[in-house]
């Protein structure tokens, strides 16, 4: 009988459990806070085939992954995605506990049926406001009505849905409160996020930063927010809205720096494996499996674990100054 092999442990003694993969860096939206207008994506031959992308997720369930999560760009915007996800989903109850989907919601009415079956039970829909000019002007391209009957047909077809918005000052921090209240009307936990300074765009970030130290104590004065033990299995804090008998959470990387925590790694859609959200730090798991298969995918998983730093190195910079990480959140997904 053959050992079972190693589960992933990095030098801080903190075990990988969980894969954020990048199934595309493309995204149907241009969200200012994301990308520039013009975005210049990878080409496609840069970009893994699914059968590589489920070969390493599988090689990462066998090292003792138990949570992933579809994430990109824009995940449902890749061809063979719900082939991709039935595979994954394949491994639930065989070493995966779950597989989850990071979306803006723009397809979901079109793929929420097939990610049901393929054994999605949660997804998080990527919402910042709930006005239709507003949607368009932060999205650059988007239709609010779209994203919204998509949401609607994740729920008809059974998915627990949790919404992101990212708090952005002077763009949406007066609709923190009305969307606490949709969700809570729907029954979907609400999770805000702190823009994080990832990538060039047109923007000068700090313009409309928004600290969620400040917007919890704004909101503390007004509502009961009873702190939750509870997690998702990522970095976000919860409460409970005892007013509204909701969930709220909150992710934030520069006002309270979560890391010490972290068992989360990151796979690009080229197939870097990337060890933080907020270093540079990578391994190429691609290059590993086409040149040496499963010996040398997990020899570079064992290298890759040697890398992992112990914190991230976030800070929002000025007009003029360089992003403290030059990669785009769509390269490494959300
Ligand atoms: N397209 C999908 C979506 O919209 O959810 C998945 C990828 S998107 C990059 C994942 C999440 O990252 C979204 O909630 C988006 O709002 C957020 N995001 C993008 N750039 C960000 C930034 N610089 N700081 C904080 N959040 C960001």
């Amino acid at each position: 009988m053959t050992a079972a092999p190693a589960s992933l442990v990095d030098s801080f003694g903190r075990q990988i459990t969980y894969l954020r993969v990048s199934v595309t860096d493309r995204c149907d939206l241009r969200c200012r806070y994301c990308m520039p207008a013009k975005m210049r994506f990878l080409p496609r031959d840069a970009v893994m085939s699914i059968d590589e992308i489920a070969a390493i997720t599988d090689a990462f369930v066998d090292r003792g992954v138990r949570r992933i999560r579809l994430t990109g760009g824009e995940p449902l915007v890749r061809g063979g995605i719900t082939d991709l996800a039935a595979r994954i989903g394949g491994r639930i109850g065989h070493g995966l506990d779950e597989l989850t989907l990071t979306t803006n919601g723009t397809h979901l009415a079109v793929h929420a049926q097939a990610l049901v079956a393929a054994g999605v039970r949660r997804i998080n829909v990527s919402l910042d406001t709930l006005d239709a000019d507003r949607f368009r002007h932060i999205t650059r391209t988007g239709d609010l009505d779209q994203v919204l009957g998509g949401i609607d047909a994740a729920g008809r077809a059974g998915l627990k849905i949790k919404i992101n918005m990212v708090a952005l000052r002077d763009l949406n921090h007066d609709e923190i409160e009305p969307m606490m209240r949709w969700c809570a009307d729907r029954s979907h936990d609400l999770t805000l996020i702190e823009t994080m300074p990832m990538g060039g765009i047109e923007e000068d970030r700090t313009d409309h930063y928004l600290p969620l130290d400040r917007v919890r104590a704004d909101l503390e004065a007004r509502w009961t927010l009873l702190p939750l033990a509870e997690r998702t299995g990522g970095p976000a804090r919860y409460y409970r809205v005892a007013e509204l008998g909701s969930r709220v959470g909150f992710i934030t990387p520069l006002t309270d720096n979560f890391c010490a925590g972290c068992n989360r790694v990151r796979l690009t859609a080229s197939g870097e494996l990337y060890m933080c959200l907020g270093r540079d730090a990578k391994v190429d798991l691609r290059q590993a499996w086409r040149e040496g298969g499963r010996d040398a995918l997990d020899a570079a998983l064992d290298r890759a674990m040697a890398t992992k730093p112990k914190a991230h190195d976030f800070s929002i910079r000025a007009a003029g100054q360089a992003p403290a990480i030059t990669r785009h959140m769509s390269v490494t997904g959300g």
